[in-house]
């Protein structure tokens, strides 16, 4: 996601303006749309008017490109890093975390789902079996048997 702030409350940039284009040679022409940045209360985010305008992809990332290309960004506009930055209370990672075990009965893959006690990921009782050394193909005896 992106989102760019702008010193002024209602900013606009215009990536692509929209123009008529004619068609079948002239005969008839159509109107292409244009691409603007539209920046409400100093900010613009690109996937949320991405969904309101129905913009492709290329299209946001046109505008987002622009935005970040153009001569004001780092003054007039900005794009500041929201990365550290979340509306979510924090939760720590270790209350999230499930077993990292897996069964696998009939080819279905069936995790544990109980929660992780160690700090590698494991519940109270695959713990002991993840810290057991894995158990190695022993390739010269596999190649002597064949
Ligand atoms: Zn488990």
């Amino acid at each position: 996601m992106a989102r760019f702030v702008s010193t002024y409350s209602h900013d606009r940039y215009v990536v692509r303006p929209r123009f008529r284009k004619s068609i079948d040679g002239g005969l008839r022409s159509e109107m292409v749309p244009g691409l603007a940045a539209e920046f409400e209360n100093n900010t613009f985010d690109s996937e949320a008017e991405q969904l309101r305008l129905r913009w492709t992809d290329e299209e946001r990332i046109e505008v987002e490109e622009f935005l970040r290309s153009c001569a004001d960004f780092g003054h007039r506009i900005s794009e500041p890093d929201l990365s550290g930055i979340t509306s979510e209370p924090r939760i720590a990672l270790s209350d999230l975390r499930t077993c990292l075990f897996v069964v696998t009965i009939d080819g279905d893959v069936e995790p544990c789902g109980r929660p992780a006690s160690s700090e590698d990921g494991y519940c109270d009782k695959h713990a002991s079996l993840a810290e057991a050394p894995q158990s190695k193909p022993n390739r010269s005896k596999a190649a002597a048997s064949s």
